[in-house]
């Protein structure tokens, strides 16, 4: 306990001293609030504050592990009932987190134990356990590669969706490090408030390419076979999956022709042979896609499959859909990490270094180190370590190391 206390500790003067004004556009009186302290296991939620001077004295006085508030706006957001909170609107948020994303790394930096057999393993845990039970302890790591993958999934979903194919300004764009390993979305405009859960389960359809018909997009088999598409310049998923085949057909060589291996030899020799002429007539208005003898309609289609697969962005689908949920306040800390769920302005997301950025302790730390693989934490590289040596760390890389269960105070 005495870890927990000392952590509590730290975030109530992170409270106390740097939590920083919240943006007055947020309403924070009519959003519901939720908590999981240190000391207490059971999710507090229904909670509200009149303005922010209360949320910083709740704060400050708890130093809660992790903080929720609702994407929801309610009239009444401490009732008890969901029908008795009146549910005004939502914002439109999308959650982009490596624990959903194919990262080699996880197999090699997390683990899992079952909660009822014991069984333990490297990566993510499966849905069921061998014995049955489906509730596991997580080991979960941050790391750079995966830092990155979740950020390439956020710049997708705004660069290439948001803005150009929604037409959202990129002023009602928030964006923000989740304190771990991911990035959340929100659409903060009146166009999106009032969004049914069905609504925003086909603006996310669309955001993921789930259940895309080609045919609507204008790529279709006409009289004789003739194989009809839609034209480079097109906007949203037409121009996108078309821009996709023209580079897929200008990389193909005759050793790279997976996607046509049942054609016969002097088919595939003829498709390299043709592609200038093929790559010309994709760039016509209107596109000509029926070009070699061979390259059928379900040929395209594999290869649009494979432009859905490249460009539909990676999120945590339920989170976009679910009117009522509860996601990570802006500059709160997060428990697991120590680090600050940290807003950043569109421009310099590029350059956000969440391992740096979002570092909020300063100071220097001695701890007791478990066998932990290194890590970066700012400028600096801590470990490996070895089990049970002292050590010195920052402060932030000792708190994080802590969270972690990596780490424990020195007895004294
Ligand atoms: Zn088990
Ligand atoms: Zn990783």
């Amino acid at each position: 306990m005495e870890k927990e206390k000392f952590l509590k500790r730290m975030f109530q003067e992170y409270y106390k001293n740097q939590f920083k004004k919240l943006d007055m556009s947020l309403k924070i009186d009519q959003r519901e609030f939720g908590f999981l302290l240190w000391d207490n296991l059971s999710f507090q939620r229904h909670k509200s504050f009149k303005n922010f001077k209360e949320l910083t004295q709740n704060l400050l006085k708890s130093g809660p592990k992790h903080v929720y508030f609702s994407g929801a706006y309610y009239e009444i957001p401490e009732a008890l009932k969901m029908n008795q909170k009146f549910w005004i609107g939502c914002d439109f948020i999308a959650d982009i987190d490596a624990d959903h994303l194919p990262s080699k790394c996880k197999w090699e930096h997390d683990s899992f134990k079952c909660k009822n057999c014991g069984f333990s393993a490297k990566g993510p845990p499966p849905k069921t356990c061998k014995c049955g039970n489906t509730t596991f302890d997580q080991n979960t790591w941050v790391c750079d590669t995966c830092l990155e993958l979740a950020k390439n999934e956020t710049l997708k979903i705004f660069e290439n969706f948001l803005i150009p194919d929604l037409n959202v300004d990129p002023n009602d764009i928030k964006i923000k490090f989740s304190g771990h390993r991911g990035y959340h979305i929100k659409i903060q405009s009146k166009e999106f408030l009032n969004l049914s859960q069905d609504a925003r389960r086909e603006l996310v359809d669309y955001l993921t390419g789930i259940g895309i018909d080609f045919k609507v997009l204008g790529l279709y088999e006409g009289r004789k076979k003739i194989v009809y598409g839609p034209n480079l310049d097109e906007k949203g998923w037409r121009g996108r999956i078309t821009n996709y085949a023209f580079k897929f057909i200008e990389q193909l060589t005759y050793e790279n022709m997976k996607l046509f291996k049942t054609l016969s030899t002097p088919l595939k020799k003829k498709i390299i042979e043709k592609k200038p002429s093929i790559l010309e007539n994709l760039t016509k208005i209107p596109s000509n896609w029926n070009i070699v003898p061979g390259i059928s309609l379900s040929h395209w289609q594999e290869i649009l499959n494979l432009a859905i697969k490249k460009y539909s962005p990676k999120l945590d689908i339920p989170v976009s859909i679910d009117v009522h949920r509860l996601i990570r306040l802006d500059n709160s800390l997060h428990g697991k990490t120590g680090l600050k769920a940290d807003p950043i302005p569109i421009k310099k997301f590029k350059d956000y270094d969440p391992l740096k950025d979002a570092i909020v302790f300063k100071g220097k730390i001695e701890l007791i180190m478990k066998k932990c693989p290194e890590f970066r934490f700012g400028d600096t590289l801590y470990g490996p370590y070895s089990e049970g040596k002292k050590e010195a760390l920052s402060l932030a890389a000792g708190i994080y190391a802590l969270c972690k269960n990596m780490a424990s105070l020195p007895k004294n």
